[in-house]
């Protein structure tokens, strides 16, 4: 039977690439995020090409009334839900006196809160069902720093903790959590913050790319979203199942040293 599979903050980037991937092996996919309603409505008539059925939830990952929405909304379209994935995540790039106050409770509430709550409501059923597996895809920023990326940095590692308490929690129910923690991805996400890691650094956008992101980054290439969702699909098939509470390294090298 197919898999039914959540996947928040899937309209763009790594998120679009893991419901594809996970589309590719003819799940049903509940996708979410923000964007243009056409291109939306095209990326969900994409991902049923290979015969799972995938339908779309506009829930905020800043309000846990429309993530329980969201949770509920899947498990009553495909009579439950095996596979979660915590994707959603925005960035802000400011030294921490100017950090904006509301930049950092959304940061805190979308790339860390927002999983607490995917998690919350996706419980009860995966623990009935004695089977789930639950994503959350950190980042290298999880497990190291870098300057002018504090609420972002905070929450990633945040995530790791969320992981490894409910991890323990739920291992005798059939339940894995898990975390990637991919390096520099070239999404939109990434390419927004150039621009102000630029200025945050009096450099140009040219060295942002070669002397900041891709500088730790041993194999001085960008990790590619196919790759991110290569480690979900695995994460999420039998072979893991003995794979719980830690988190999967995808970064070229870069927290290595
Ligand atoms: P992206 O900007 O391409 O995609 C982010 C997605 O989250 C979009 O679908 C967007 O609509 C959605 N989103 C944003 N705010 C939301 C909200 N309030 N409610 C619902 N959806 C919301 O970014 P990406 O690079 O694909 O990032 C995806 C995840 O991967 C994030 O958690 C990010 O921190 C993590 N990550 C990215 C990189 C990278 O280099 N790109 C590296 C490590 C980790």
């Amino acid at each position: 039977m197919a898999r039914t599979v959540v996947v928040t903050g899937s309209t763009s980037g790594i998120g679009l690439g893991i419901a594809k991937a996970f589309a590719a092996e003819g799940a049903n996919l509940v996708i979410n995020g923000f964007g243009p309603a056409d291109e939306i409505e095209a990326a969900r008539h994409a991902l049923e090409a290979h015969g799972g059925k995938a339908i779309y939830h506009g829930a905020d990952m800043t309000k846990p009334a429309e993530i329980a929405d969201l949770i509920a909304a899947a498990e009553k379209t495909f009579g439950g839900l095996d596979v979660l994935v915590n994707n959603a995540g925005i960035q802000h790039v400011s030294p921490v006196e100017d950090f904006p106050i509301d930049k950092w409770d959304q940061i805190i509430a979308i790339n860390l809160t927002s999983s607490f709550h995917t998690i919350r409501a996706a419980m009860p059923g995966m623990k009935a069902k004695k089977a789930g597996r639950i994503i959350n895809v950190a980042s290298a920023h999880a497990l190291v720093a870098s300057p002018f990326k504090s609420a972002y940095v905070a929450a990633k590692h945040g995530i790791l903790g969320l992981t490894k308490s409910v991890a323990l929690e739920v291992a005798e129910f059939g339940v894995t959590i898990n975390a990637i923690c991919p390096g520099y991805v070239l999404t939109p996400l990434v390419e927004k913050q150039i621009p102000d890691t630029a200025k945050a650094r009096g450099i140009t956008e040219a060295e942002v790319k070669s002397d900041v992101m891709l500088r730790l980054q041993a194999t001085k290439e960008f990790v590619a979203i196919e790759e991110v969702a290569a480690v979900a699909l695995f994460l999420a098939s039998d072979a893991a199942r003995q794979i719980t509470g830690t988190h999967i390294s995808i970064d070229g090298g870069w927290t290595a040293q």
